[in-house]
């Protein structure tokens, strides 16, 4: 038996002797986070808690201490980019409008389809700590992001997969929110992959089915049969690591001209944080010290 516990976290198995990787996570705590603070309606709630909920997985994936994923959407929809990074179980979202207001779908579903856009791309920037970061880079197939994921990790990591994400929410409020990701890996026996394609229906609405069993009760419940192991639990967190520092050196990034152009203004300036709405203030003496570091190009 998996043992129980509270919040979110991402819990990593394996299934039948290794042969299928798999990855669920609770992401209700970080989706509620998300909602607060981009004050975002229900159906932007559900992209920005689905973008972040398949960017943990993403980011749970990377192994080195300063690793990190970008997830960047561009659908062409009324909220505009989308834009999710995951520093291990540590996410952060924005989206250009999260004040979308659309009409449910006729299944009495959230939208979300709608709301982000199909006409565009996703792309995955991997950035581990060398000089070029990876990217990767697909079109969009749906905008509903589980197909888009399922997608991309296809075809652009070259692993078949199937994903589920589900953002289930009331008004204001996120009842539960969670994903599923397995991935056969090479090898695997096709009786193995059948069961999976079976099994489907089981988790295709995943933050539903999280309302009326613990997520560990959900996995021995999918999975029976299959020999799940727990490989590794990560907690995961809404967290956003902007700081004055790094306002500071964001503004020493401009150059010696931009920053003489806001010296010569006199009115000092503020940064403003997309994924946190923190706002830093610089005097304009502060700027002057500021262009004294910055390089003389
Ligand atoms: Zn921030």
């Amino acid at each position: 038996m998996i043992e129980r516990r509270e919040g979110d976290e991402l819990i990593r198995l394996s299934l039948m002797d290794g042969q299928v990787r798999v990855m669920m996570c609770e992401t209700t705590a970080m989706c509620q986070r998300a909602a607060d603070i981009h004050h975002a309606t229900p159906v932007c709630t559900a992209a920005m808690g689905r973008l972040m909920t398949a960017t943990s997985m993403m980011g749970v994936m990377m192994k080195g201490e300063n690793e990190s994923v970008t997830v960047t959407i561009k659908g062409g929809g009324p909220m505009g980019t989308l834009c999710a990074v995951a520093n291990h179980g540590d996410l952060k979202v924005y989206a250009d409008n999260a004040q979308v207001e659309l009409p449910l779908r006729e299944d009495g579903k959230l939208n979300v389809g709608a709301a982000v856009g199909k006409d565009g791309r996703m792309s995955v920037v991997k950035d581990l700590g060398l000089r070029e970061p990876y990217v990767g880079q697909i079109e969009l197939v749906s905008g509903e992001l589980a197909i888009d994921f399922a997608n991309y990790f296809t075809v652009s990591e070259q692993s078949p997969s199937l994903v589920a994400l589900g953002v289930l929410t009331s008004g204001d409020a996120v009842l539960k929110a969670g994903g599923l990701l397995i991935q056969p890996l090479p090898g695997c026996e096709d009786s193995t992959i059948d069961q999976l394609e079976l099994r489907s229906p089981m988790f295709a609405d995943i933050s539903r089915e999280m309302t009326f069993a613990p997520k560990e009760e959900l996995l021995e419940d999918w999975f029976r049969g299959m020999d799940p192991v727990v490989l590794e639990r990560e907690p995961l967190r809404y967290h956003c690591g902007c700081s004055r520092y790094r306002m500071e050196k964001a503004l020493i990034s401009l150059g010696r001209k931009e920053l003489q152009n806001l010296i010569d203004e006199d009115k000092g300036a503020e940064l403003g944080c997309h994924f946190c709405h923190s706002y830093y203030q610089f005097s304009t003496d502060e700027l002057k010290d500021l262009f004294q570091r910055a390089s003389r190009e």
